[in-house]
């Protein structure tokens, strides 16, 4: 199948620009006779592409300049580690929304104390918590939270103004919307839902909270050690930043952050407004208020169609519409590069569906 309309979770859609441009250039980047992956990474060629990718990722997302921006590996995942072991002293709040959330506290678990600031988990996560139901505590590291909740379908909207630096997970939503850089103290993105391939993640650093950053630690694991060498201590994932930086070349290309923000809530809405107008046919897991623009889930009232329904979307050229397995259902995740036209022929689809089963 040539066309395919890829609603997958992550890895996800790629602009289809980035990776033409990247077939152009895959044997001879910029007339070196070589690919990228074949570049020394201490190389002036190299050297570019790092650099093209971090101007571009301060531009876009206007990152005041008080803030490191670092390319790690171990996914986000290993994030949820580093960041209590890096600054996890007399205790850390933890916001919990959803299994990554959770994900998270277990790790800083293995460094110190926790306490949970709030936590949707009774409701089945599908409501974020009200900015005045979260509780803070003087003696917090930092607070942490999810800013986007892949498996549930659901999103901050607003973000809490806490006392201690904020550190949030932005896996899944980061350059979907601006948001307030300077509102959070270190903020972390696997690479593969909105940036580029895996194997890379962001992470935004102020410098006042890397400062508290503990010292004695194994370098691979410290992020000083990536600030003071540019995130080249060792051999960076060449070619996921690489493709990064041809991603958010299209961004900019296609208007920015504004744009892709108004894009990306009109691809929601018609999500939405399918499901809402089903007559119970369809029925939205998340809390209305609490909807994500990223990852819109929903079951069908009759269970048993979901395979049915999963099997004819396979059939009209629809990839990854399962929900995830820890909730079942469905899931669109309709991330940047995610076509309105795809979100058009979904709600086409899931409304001939209905006509079908109902
Ligand atoms: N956090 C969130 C919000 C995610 O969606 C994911 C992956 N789906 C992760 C963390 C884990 O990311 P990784 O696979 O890069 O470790």
């Amino acid at each position: 199948m040539n066309d395919v309309h890829n609603f997958n979770a992550g890895p996800a859609a790629l602009p289809k620009q980035a990776l033409e441009r990247a077939q152009k250039e895959l044997v001879n980047f910029d007339g070196t006779g070589m690919s990228v992956m074949e570049l020394s990474h201490r190389g002036d060629t190299y050297d570019r592409i790092h650099t093209h990718a971090i101007k571009k990722i301060r531009k876009l997302l206007d990152v005041p300049d008080d803030y490191h921006i670092l390319f790690l590996q171990g996914g986000a995942s290993l994030q949820f580690p580093m960041v209590p072991m890096n600054f996890l002293d007399s205790q850390a709040t933890y916001i919990l929304t959803g299994a990554w959330s959770e994900k998270a506290l277990a790790e800083a678990k293995h460094f110190g104390k926790t306490v949970i600031g709030a936590s949707g988990k009774d409701g089945n996560y599908k409501q974020i918590p009200a900015l005045n139901q979260i509780s803070e505590h003087a003696q917090d590291s930092y607070v942490h939270m999810t800013s986007n909740n892949t498996i549930y379908g659901t999103q901050w909207h607003a973000f809490p103004n806490t006392k201690a630096p904020l550190v949030c997970d932005m896996s899944s939503d980061i350059f979907s919307r601006r948001i307030p850089v300077n509102q959070f103290g270190l903020i972390y993105a696997g690479a593969q839902k909105n940036l580029g391939p895996s194997g890379v993640t962001l992470v935004l650093i102020q410098d006042a909270f890397l400062q508290r950053a503990k010292s004695g630690l194994p370098a691979m694991l410290s992020y000083d050690t990536f600030v003071k060498s540019n995130s080249l201590y060792n051999t960076p994932p060449v070619f996921s930043i690489y493709m990064l930086g041809l991603v958010l070349d299209w961004l900019e290309e296609s208007g920015g952050l504004t744009e892709i923000e108004n894009r990306n809530k009109a691809k929601a809405q018609l999500l939405y407004e399918a499901i809402d107008e089903s007559d119970g046919f369809y029925i939205g897991h998340a809390a209305q208020d609490s909807r994500s623009n990223m990852n819109v889930t929903f079951t069908l009232a009759n269970d048993a169609l979901t395979s049915v329904f999963l099997q004819e979307a396979k059939e009209a050229g629809f990839v990854g519409l399962n929900g995830h397995r820890s909730v079942g259902g469905l899931r669109a995740s309709i991330y940047n590069a995610v076509p309105y036209a795809s979100c058009e022929a979904l709600v086409d689809f899931m409304k001939q569906f209905k006509n079908k089963h109902a």
